[in-house]
């Protein structure tokens, strides 16, 4: 049944959320979130906006009869929820649905890195095998490591279960102690580093993360130290990442994600020692569909039942508008 609700849709979008909110809701599209796109009909019709993109406190403050904002994806720093919250409006996610896959790639991105997987097929495909004989044994070995999470929430959670299954101990960084989880806990980042080898980034973005692994960290990491992000690029300071993989201070990097997507900076690309992933922890058509139906889910709670299912706790507390 078709609500009579307008939601907006900027930018790009996931084909089958489309297809739902075209047949529960009356779409616009819009090119970008950007306020100067605004028209007086978008301004006064739309309730909801569905959105993979970021949403600025500006572009919420263009549209005044604004109730939600259904975000595509788990990590939500680049919508202003602060802002959100103080002027009435919900955000929700898309969380759960996509842990195990994301979990899925770091394990992948990880052993990539380490036993150099992707340059040993490259070996196979352009003759070399035939041609120069066995792929160079590969100088790095998960066997005898130690790993570290920075991040410890659902997909941290993911990730460490697999370790374990592995045969890695696993310590981690969080704010705040997690109960009943036996794993060690280590107050800073900087004494992770330094108690392990191996340190996987799944901490989100935002102020409190913002270059959080810097060269201090890095050199705590240490020589035979490997670097997995598949949190959030605005996490690292890219340079000095770049700068401790030529110089020696760790040996090697994993990276899915980048502070300016999906421009990498060249001294990353030109890093032998870096294996590089165009952001696609949870890319799979199977999960991205899930993430699809939670995303529309939301918006279908909130303008039916006037709750949403997957609030962010900045706006758990946000009621629906009289
Ligand atoms: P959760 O909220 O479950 O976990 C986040 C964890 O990070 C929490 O345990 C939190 O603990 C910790 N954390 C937050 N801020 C800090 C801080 N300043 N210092 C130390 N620890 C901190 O989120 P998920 O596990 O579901 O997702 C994590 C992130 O993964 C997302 O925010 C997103 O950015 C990223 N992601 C990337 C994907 C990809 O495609 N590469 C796909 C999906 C997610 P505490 O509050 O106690 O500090």
């Amino acid at each position: 049944q078709k609500l009579p609700v307008t939601i907006l849709v900027p930018s790009n979008f996931h084909d089958h959320a489309v297809d739902r909110i075209e047949r529960t809701f009356s779409p616009v599209r819009i090119e970008r979130a950007d306020p100067a796109l605004v028209t007086d009909e978008v301004r006064s019709k739309v309730r909801g906006i569905a959105s993979f993109a970021g949403i600025s406190a500006a572009f919420m403050d263009a549209l005044p009869n604004l109730e939600i904002i259904a975000s595509f994806g788990v990590g939500y720093d680049s919508i202003d929820a602060r802002h959100a919250a103080e002027h009435g409006i919900m955000v929700t996610n898309t969380p759960d649905v996509l842990t195990e896959e994301v979990a899925d790639t770091a394990l992948g991105l990880l052993i990539n890195t380490i036993r150099d997987l992707p340059r040993a097929e490259t070996w196979l495909r352009d003759g070399s095998w035939e041609r120069n004989g066995d792929y160079p044994l590969s100088r790095l070995t998960l066997r005898g490591r130690k790993a570290g999470i920075f991040g410890m929430g659902r997909i941290g959670l993911a990730i460490a279960r697999r370790l374990e299954a592995f045969g890695l101990p696993v310590a981690y960084h969080n704010r705040r102690r997690v109960e009943g989880l036996s794993y060690e806990h280590h107050e800073t980042l900087k004494g992770l580093a330094e108690a392990v080898d191996t340190l996987i980034s799944v901490a989100p973005g935002g102020a409190s993360t913002a270059k959080a692994v810097n060269a201090e960290i890095l050199s705590a990491l240490g020589p035979n130290g490997v670097f997995i992000n598949i949190g959030r690029g605005s996490t690292v300071d890219e340079e000095a990442l770049a700068a401790a993989l030529a110089n020696g201070t760790i040996a090697a990097a994993g990276l899915d994600v980048f502070a300016n997507e999906p421009n990498v900076p060249p001294a990353l690309l030109a890093a032998s020692n870096a294996t590089l992933l165009p952001h696609v922890g949870s890319a799979s058509e199977h999960t991205r569909r899930a993430m699809a139906d939670l995303c529309v889910d939301n918006l279908v709670s909130w303008f039916t039942a006037r709750k949403p299912l997957t609030p962010v706790p900045e706006t758990v507390q946000v009621k629906a508008r009289a």
